[in-house]
């Protein structure tokens, strides 16, 4: 989340603007592309069950759209800032971009706290962020999807509401879905079986036999718990999993150095992937500082909550064994952690390469949608290791070939595909 010391908009702009000089950008391509399109803010009124009116700020950024419709989800979080969103959107360029998706990036949010808002009143958050935007949004314009703390749920009243407005089925006007109402198979596990699907492929170029392998992991929510279940359905040890608890306001970590089983854990958690912490320790699990999952004794980390995670003030505490770090947040690592993590020589797969099996499911959604018919879930997830798996070793390729570190090679392959396509319509 943005803070005075922290702004991801910054971050990404700092990101790109490194990699802009190093592909020798044009002035006006670097200037084009280093800020949103075009940035919507709007108030959403609801009335709350007790009869009261409250209104909400929401947000939908479109970072560029040059490649096809701007992608990206809605995230729900008390300490949504519009920078975080305009990191996000920009985040999501890149990322339908390195993974050749033919879609742009954009982002939205709500500054809410879904914890204390009734069922009925997210509905009534969900129709109205749609009815603000209606006009912006749409299957050929922009396309939303779910985030933080949104879920299908949340995609079908959105959905609902546009049709009702429309007065037409547009099942391509969202994606994430329910199964059966135009949701696809594979697309909850999807962002976190590409992210492992891409850690697979890294650990196989290392040399490094992926059953040997043993992970620590921050955050419990859908990216993490599907990386988990995939990472050690390949055989890997997950001995830490750090998550938020909301009644302390504050992250602990929960650890089991003879390793995780993820049913029971699932069973003491609760939607928001918050893992009850006296239930936790009464079932043997040792309980640790929020932090702690950064310095255990593992090859793998995972982190895979929200952003500035790892920053110049932890990076430092990186576990000495850690090999691999394999990002399912979006911005976990800032610039300045990510000079000491090249330097220890750990290899990171950057977020937007790492966590696109989500955008790449939704696309695949679209597809699906489109021609009214829906492939099996094996077809789906078989798509969508063939889709990351090449897109690892597209980046890995050029990274060997230049001597880079993947997120640099991710970075060039993905702003060089967008400034392309700005080039060839004429924008710039
Ligand atoms: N919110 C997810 C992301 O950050 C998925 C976006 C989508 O499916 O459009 O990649």
């Amino acid at each position: 989340m943005a803070s005075e010391a922290f702004n991801p908009f910054r971050m990404a702009q700092q990101q790109f603007d490194s990699i802009a000089e190093k592909l020798g950008l044009d002035d006006a391509t670097r200037d084009l592309l280093r800020t949103p399109d075009r940035e919507f803010h709007f108030s959403i009124p609801i009335r709350m069950d007790d009869g009261s009116f409250k209104v909400f700020r929401g947000f939908r950024v479109q970072h560029n759209d040059a490649r096809g419709p701007c992608k990206g989800g809605i995230r729900f979080h008390p300490q949504e800032t519009i920078d975080t969103v305009r990191a996000l959107s920009m985040w999501m360029t890149w990322k339908t971009a390195v993974v050749d998706v033919p879609l742009g990036g954009g982002k939205g949010g709500v500054i809410c706290d879904p914890h204390n808002l009734s069922q009925r009143e997210q509905e009534a958050l969900c129709r109205g962020w749609v009815r603000q935007i209606a006009e912006n949004v749409g299957p050929f314009q922009d396309v939303p999807a779910p985030d933080v703390m949104t879920s299908s749920q949340h995609m079908i009243w959105m959905l609902d509401e546009y049709e009702r407005m429309t007065g037409k089925k547009y099942p391509g006007f969202i994606t994430g879905k329910p199964v059966g109402l135009g949701g696809s198979l594979g697309r909850t596990e999807a962002t976190g079986y590409g992210l492992v699907y891409t850690l697979r492929e890294a650990l196989k170029e290392l040399g490094i036999n992926i059953a040997d392998t043993s992970a620590s992991v921050q955050g419990f929510g859908n990216v993490a718990q599907y990386a988990i279940d995939l990472y050690r359905s390949y055989g890997g040890k997950v001995v830490a999993v750090a998550c938020w608890d909301q009644k302390e306001q504050k992250a602990f970590t929960y650890r089991k150095r003879e390793g995780i089983d993820l049913k029971p854990l699932l069973a003491i958690t609760n939607k928001y992937g918050e893992i009850d912490r006296e239930k936790a320790a009464a079932s043997g699990f040792d309980v640790l500082d929020g932090e702690a999952w950064l310095s255990q004794d593992v090859d793998v980390l995972i982190p895979a909550a929200l952003e500035n995670q790892i920053n110049a003030a932890n990076a430092a505490t990186i576990g000495a064994k850690v090999k691999v770090i394999a990002e399912g947040a979006n911005g976990p690592t800032t610039p300045e952690a990510d000079s000491v993590i090249r330097e220890r020589g750990i290899h990171v797969i950057p977020d937007f390469l790492a966590n696109a099996g989500g955008v790449t499911c939704s696309y695949f959604e679209q597809v699906q949608c489109n021609m009214n018919y829906f492939w099996t879930r094996d077809e789906v997830l078989s798509k969508l290791d063939t889709k990351m798996t090449d897109a690892y070793y597209a980046v890995s390729d050029l990274a060997n070939r230049r001597n880079l570190v993947l997120r640099d090679a991710a970075y060039m392959i993905a702003i060089s595909r967008v400034a392309e396509a700005c080039k060839m319509r004429g924008w710039v």
